[in-house]
């Protein structure tokens, strides 16, 4: 029996994609790396496709990059295009058939796909495009057919998506290619990252800077909300969608999605993080010992929380670098849980010390409550968390998998209460207002903080409601 041991919110993708104007690099081997560094975005399936004279060739499954893909697979891939993809199942099946890249086509064009976001308005646009035939069960699928359906009545790709930008509710960043072109496109709200590199002779489209980074590729700019960037032999051209209402990013990529070596939108993810510890700090004054992170993601913010405050930091635990992402649970013993194999709390920092841990976000409480367990049985005096995120009461209907309210804590239970659940002799939330501060903002203006604040973007198509039915979409 396998079970996911992270109580987080889940990512759902991250998509990658290289033109070589020079012809001369083998694009997969690059597309591998890049996807290795997204890894973090989506751990259930990856895939990459590339051209090669006019040919497309693809491969993917479930599985992590370095288990999926070897040296063999990326060279029968070898091409001067590529796009690369990883997912964790938010929508559709986690299935080997719902991996991506995804290659469609109509008689005349055929276009190969990878999308990071979720459609809200899937039924209604599946009716628009329902002489194709889907093979899969999820909705980028849709985007793709879209795009294809306005190909065939003439309109050029800029057009074509342009067009399809008008009738679509939801997030999504996409690249996508055909023979000739590399094209990256982020929705008008702008709601997951995009970004542009080089190397050399070639243009990367990545959702994280890191991914730039991984590859040597030198960060150009990030892709603006509404924006089509298409990258051929001629260069590369931008077209933009007149938008209306504001940028809204999603916050949580500052929180806990993107990776802490990332730059979004000009605001470096790490910073944002030691922002967030340095308010908490403003916030919250706790007699104690030790400051200590919960690993990976509460690390910054603890360190900065400790420099602000004076209390020293420490190293509270070992993470275990080898543990996947599920984890078989033992039939026979029942006391090996998943959390006791990843973090070991190192008990002589802990021992008889009043600690503050301070984590990124809650959203069940059971793997707080088996942290916190775990550090007062290593002999810490008192345990009081604090969380860089502020309670998450909504449910996200972007592509983010918080599946359903009843399973948020906080949307039904009070701070105390969820204190007393998790064993915490404290427990304490950034507010909205301070999380903003942290990535450079006094109002939401900017970003999507629904999940704290239930202000959901305005949506285009005004018979969708967003109730929870809509969720497991
Ligand atoms: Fe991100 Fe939350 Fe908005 Fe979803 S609801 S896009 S997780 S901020």
């Amino acid at each position: 029996m396998c079970f996911e041991i992270n109580d987080k919110l889940k990512e759902e993708c991250g998509v990658f994609g290289v033109i070589d104007l020079s012809g001369s690099i083998n694009c997969s081997e690059i597309t591998y790396y890049g996807l290795y560094s997204l890894q973090h975005r989506g751990q259930h399936s990856c895939g990459i496709a590339s051209y090669l004279e006019n040919k497309v060739n693809c491969y993917k499954n479930l599985g992590l990059v370095n288990e999926v893909f070897n040296q063999e697979l990326l060279n029968n891939l070898n091409g001067n295009k590529a796009i690369g993809h990883v997912r964790y199942a938010t929508s559709g099946e986690v299935s080997a058939n719902d991996a991506q890249p995804l290659i469609v086509s109509n008689k005349k064009d055929q276009l190969v796909l990878a999308h990071n976001g979720h459609i809200l308005n899937g039924t209604e646009l599946k009716r628009r495009i329902s002489k194709y035939k889907l093979k899969t069960s999820i909705d980028s699928e849709i985007l793709g057919y879209l795009i294809l359906n306005e190909l065939e009545k003439g309109y050029t790709l800029e057009k074509s998506i342009l067009n399809i930008m008008d009738f679509i509710d939801g997030a999504y960043s996409l690249v996508l290619m055909d023979n000739d072109r590399l094209i990256g496109v982020r929705d008008p709200l702008g709601m997951r990252p995009l970004c542009i590199g080089k190397l050399n002779d070639a243009y990367i489209l990545s959702s994280e800077s890191c991914a730039l980074n991984a590859v040597g590729a030198k960060f150009i700019r990030d892709v603006d909300p509404g924006e089509i960037i298409i990258i051929d032999k001629t260069g590369i051209k931008s077209v933009k969608k007149e938008v209306n209402e504001g940028k809204r990013l999603c916050i949580f990529e500052f929180v806990y999605f993107a990776r802490e070596d990332s730059k979004i939108d000009g605001m470096s993810v790490y910073k944002a993080r030691e922002n967030m510890g340095k308010e908490l700090a403003k916030l919250y004054k706790i007699d104690a010992d030790l400051v200590v992170g919960v690993p990976d993601s509460g690390i910054p913010a603890a360190i900065s929380y400790a420099n602000e405050t004076g209390i020293p930091y420490g190293q509270g635990f070992v993470k275990n670098k080898y543990i996947g992402r599920t984890f078989i649970k033992s039939v026979q013993n029942e006391r090996i849980k998943a959390v006791n194999i990843k973090l070991n709390p190192i008990k002589e920092n802990i021992r008889g010390k009043r600690i503050i841990l301070v984590d990124d976000s809650l959203v069940r409480g059971t793997t707080l409550k088996g942290i916190v367990k775990r550090l007062k049985k290593a002999g810490a005096k008192e345990v009081h968390v604090i969380i860089s995120a502020p309670p998450i009461k909504f449910s996200c209907f972007y592509g983010i998998a918080t599946s359903n309210t009843k399973e948020l804590i906080a949307s039904s239970k009070s701070i105390e209460y969820i204190r007393k659940y998790i064993l915490a002799d404290s427990l304490n939330f950034i507010t909205i207002e301070a999380l903003l501060k942290s990535v450079g903002k006094e109002n939401n203006s900017g970003f999507c903080a629904a999940c704290f604040d239930g202000k959901y973007p305005k949506l285009k198509n005004d018979s969708i409601t967003l109730t929870k039915n809509l969720v497991n979409m």
